[in-house]
């Protein structure tokens, strides 16, 4: 999809100039700030304007043997291994305090090299930036236990302790948020960490790895590797003896390849996959309060997140309340380049997610759905734009009824009762996130507990937080993300029994 071209730098910092002090045109490895062995390089793109913001390294498999080696060597070194989980923490609190004084720089380079609106990279920031909070204190508190043994002469001791290097591949749609939440906590656990970013944002995982830096982190423990081939150095990250653990974000389809290629060497494999989220709006809701969450659920970053609402069910005694509703509050967004504060809605990330949107929204109509509003793109704005589009009289066999559209478009079903609602809810393979609304405490617990899903948003939209565990179940992956369990993916349990001991 991306063009190698030579360092263009030069040609396209004035576009950048605001924020020049942030923007990395170089990958890191082991404390250096580095070009591709190849010194090829690949484009990163606006998506609202097509123009090319800058290009980084287009780094290669043995660029990214280096890094693993670095993160080994480092993980080994004195200057990290004698660390104090609070030793590490404060790293963690400085590199957080960093993270902050530059949001304003960073949200730049988000909605550049993104489309999503600043409002929102300023959210994101905050966002992700929490977990670094969150990890910096959880850093110090990775207990162990003392078992009681059964023999009057021996301990049982268990303690945590670091897995070692862990890779970690992040998408475009968070470009913070999925770097801070594994690598934080990789770092509180002991962990050094390889960092793969998105060739579609590798802007932002460098800034705020050039922040680690400047935060005094040593050299080695973080490394990142900007590549437009994430299949070769995915295939090595997950096959080299010398990583232990894999932490992913992404498509289904390139977990599962993930979670396959790490089999031999029995890794640690933490996945975030795609989701396809239900909204069920019952009788009983708040409609006023159900409409705010859809809006938020479906269209906060265009729709790419992988715990949007992908399917609204509305029981039929507010079903044409909601609808209308919905239809009034989608055409009053704003739509356009992200960079203007009143925004609401920026492009989509690139041509083959557009091509995806569009093609599933015209797959709908073939199907006989019903166009509520939208179902175009919007070519005067650019051509990643597409117009917020709500579908209803969507047949289970439409593609946005069965996948995750991962754009503004958002497919509604008329439901009768709540064991219909729960039950075409469930009728998928994903298993990430699942919102409803509902006044009925008793219904409230009857569905909260039958939703097959990681995370439920009960009259609520927006869910995620540093202090709750994120993660699916199903096809929508496994492990934790954040709370107190996130630091679980970076540690291994060892047992020490001590024996023969004399109390008497
Ligand atoms: P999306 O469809 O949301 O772009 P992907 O799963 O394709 O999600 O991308 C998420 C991350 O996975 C990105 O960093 C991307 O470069 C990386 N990626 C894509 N294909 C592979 C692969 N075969 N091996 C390893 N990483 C990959």
């Amino acid at each position: 999809m991306w063009r190698t071209v030579r360092l263009s730098a030069q040609i396209t910092m004035s576009s950048i100039r605001n924020f020049s002090a942030l923007v990395q045109n170089k990958a890191l490895i082991n404390g250096s700030w580095v070009d591709s062995s190849t010194c090829a390089t690949f484009d990163v793109k606006n998506p609202a304007s097509g123009e090319v913001i800058t290009s980084v390294p287009d780094m290669t498999v043995e660029d990214a043997q280096k890094a693993i080696k670095a993160a080994k060597d480092a993980f080994e070194s004195k200057e990290w291994r004698s660390l104090t989980g609070k030793d590490r923490s404060n790293l963690l609190k400085k590199w957080h305090k960093l993270i902050e004084q530059h949001t304003e720089e960073i949200a730049e380079i988000m909605t550049a090299e993104s489309g999503k609106p600043i409002a929102e990279s300023k959210g994101e920031i905050i966002y992700g930036n929490s977990f670094v909070e969150w990890f910096a204190e959880e850093a110090r508190r990775i207990y162990g236990e003392v078992i009681p043994s059964a023999v009057n002469n021996r301990e049982i001791i268990v303690m945590k302790q670091p897995i070692g290097v862990a890779a970690l591949i992040t998408p475009w749609n968070f470009p913070l948020a999925m770097v801070t939440r594994k690598a934080a906590s990789a770092l509180a656990a002991g962990c050094t960490v390889v960092v793969k970013p998105s060739e579609d944002t590798p802007l932002t995982a460098l800034a705020v790895a050039k922040l680690a830096e400047d935060a005094g982190i040593p050299k080695g423990v973080i490394n990142v590797v900007t590549t437009a081939k994430a299949a070769p150095i995915g295939d090595l990250l997950c096959k080299s003896p010398d990583v232990r653990g894999i932490s992913f974000t992404g498509s289904t389809e390139v977990g599962k390849l993930l979670f396959r290629n790490s089999a031999d060497g029995i890794k640690r494999v933490g996945l975030e996959l795609g989701g396809n989220a239900p909204f069920i709006v019952f009788d009983s809701a708040n409609i006023e309060k159900a409409i705010d969450g859809a809006m938020a659920s479906k269209f906060r970053n265009c729709g790419q997140t992988c715990v949007s609402a992908n399917r609204f069910f509305v029981q039929e005694g507010v079903y044409d309340k909601f609808v209308s509703q919905l239809k009034q509050r989608v055409e009053s967004l704003k739509i356009g380049n992200g960079k203007s504060c009143d925004v609401q809605i920026g492009p989509l990330i690139n041509e083959m997610q557009f091509n995806k949107v569009s093609g599933f929204v015209e797959d709908a109509r073939s199907k006989n759905a019903n166009i509520v509003t939208g179902g175009k793109g919007l070519s005067s704005l650019g051509s990643l734009f597409y117009a917020p589009t709500i579908v209803t009289d969507v047949p289970p066999t439409a593609k946005i009824y069965t996948e995750e559209v991962f754009g503004p478009v958002a497919s509604i079903i008329k439901f009768k009762d709540e064991a219909e609602a729960v039950q075409k809810a469930n009728d998928t393979r994903r298993g990430l996130a699942g919102y409803f609304y509902s006044e009925n405490l008793q219904q409230v617990f009857r569905v909260a507990k039958r939703l097959e899903v990681g995370m439920v948003g009960v009259n609520e939209g927006i869910i995620s937080a540093a202090e709750a565990p994120f993660g699916g179940v199903k096809e929508s992956g496994v492990g934790r993300e954040g709370s107190h369990h996130g630091i679980d993916e970076y540690v291994d349990i060892k047992y020490i029994c001590m024996g023969n001991l004399k109390y008497d």
